[in-house]
């Protein structure tokens, strides 16, 4: 990438931290705002300026591109805190090549490893006190890039800003999913731009979420865009199945490749289970909860980690699958993850990245 991006990172400290006003007993998913923001600027055909400044204010023009023809992306990890106050980020080298591959679909310049990754570290180095050590929680990480050129007219903006910002979030609640096929609105299609993390991809879900919510259902499961009859993912997080003794997941360039199911997969063929990412049509899935072959399913993204489903709605029909507490491999898996990302187990694929 570019060499000339710049790796010195100026650091302008709060005044006041704002830290002694949180509530870590009652912490709701990205309310809550560390002291420090990072904010890299592109223009010229190359990034500079990259600072960590006190979180606050963006100050745009009404022409601000992203705000008209949806050039935004933008990524979600967790940095953890140990037992011995260690503060450890998980996979980020993940999240930074998959924004890169975004960018790249949206014709947005790359971020370099040195503004990504490294301002990820002195960031989370910096407000590493945000980092929550109550049992379940963590501090969830998101990076964006915005295109910002003042001008209307359509084509790729020729400035953008990346920006990290993040936030204490607690233990998620694990309240078992209803969730709903949807087989009249899409989300991608085959050739667009479903495996991107892009700001559009969520506004257009938010409508047929909707409806579906208003039938009682928590989430859809997303279908394929032919013909409705392959599930693809939950909308914020991938779908993972038990069938017999094999995981699986489902695979398509529409869904968005989730380093959580990725994590889960390798964890899973670490263990000596089949694990398969192929094609999961409605059809198989639910003949499969009614003669008993599918024992287990469930949502895996960064935000949620791991929600097991409890009920499948399918043309008017409700699957209901086993108890979540019995759950072998679901319940086994989460355990060995967060055992992992807290530092209580050797670390054997190195993915722990070390703040310090
Ligand atoms: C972020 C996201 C996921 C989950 O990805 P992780 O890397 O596991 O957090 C799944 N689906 C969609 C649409 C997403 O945006």
């Amino acid at each position: 990438m570019n060499e000339a991006a710049t790796t010195a990172i100026r650091i302008e400290k709060t005044q006041q931290s704002r830290l002694g006003e949180v509530d870590y007993d009652n912490l709701k998913f990205g309310q809550v705002f560390a002291d420090h923001m990072l904010v890299a600027e592109y223009a010229n055909g190359h990034w500079e300026d990259v600072s960590i400044v006190p979180y606050g204010n963006l100050s745009l023009s009404p022409a601000t591109s992203a705000l008209h023809y949806g050039q935004a992306i933008f990524e979600g990890l967790k940095a953890y805190k140990f037992d011995n106050g260690a503060v450890s980020i998980f996979r980020p080298d993940q999240n930074h090549a998959r924004f890169n591959k975004s960018a790249l679909r949206l014709e947005m310049p790359e971020v370099p490893e040195e503004v990504f990754i490294g301002g990820l570290k002195a960031l989370i180095g910096l407000d590493r006190d945000w980092v929550p050590q109550t049992a379940g929680a963590s501090l969830y990480i998101r990076p964006f890039m915005i295109g910002t050129e003042a001008a209307l007219g359509v084509h790729p903006s020729d400035s953008y800003k990346f920006i990290i910002i993040t936030g204490p979030v607690g233990a998620y609640y694990n309240k078992p999913l209803r969730l709903k096929v949807e087989t009249r609105f899409t989300r991608a299609a085959e050739g667009g731009v479903g495996f991107s993390k892009n700001a559009g991809n969520y506004a257009l879900s938010l409508h047929p979420t909707r409806l579906a919510q208003d039938e009682g259902f928590d989430q859809l499961m997303w279908t394929d865009a032919k013909e409705h009859k392959y599930v693809e993912e939950a909308g914020t997080a991938n779908l993972v199945f038990r069938v017999g003794d094999t995981i699986i997941t489902p695979s398509a360039d529409t869904i968005l490749h989730g380093i959580t199911r990725r994590t889960i997969i390798e964890i899973a063929r670490h263990w000596g289970y089949q694990a398969e990412e192929r094609k999961v049509s409605v059809r198989e899935l639910v003949d499969g909860i009614k003669n008993g072959s599918v024992t287990e399913a469930f949502a895996a993204g960064t935000a949620a980690t791991l929600t097991p489903i409890s009920e499948i709605g399918y043309e008017g029909q409700i699957y209901t699958l086993p108890d979540p507490d019995e759950r072998e491999f679901s319940n086994k898996v989460l355990r060995y993850l967060n055992d992992l990302r807290y530092g209580r187990i050797a670390d054997e694929f190195g993915w722990n990245f070390m703040v310090d």
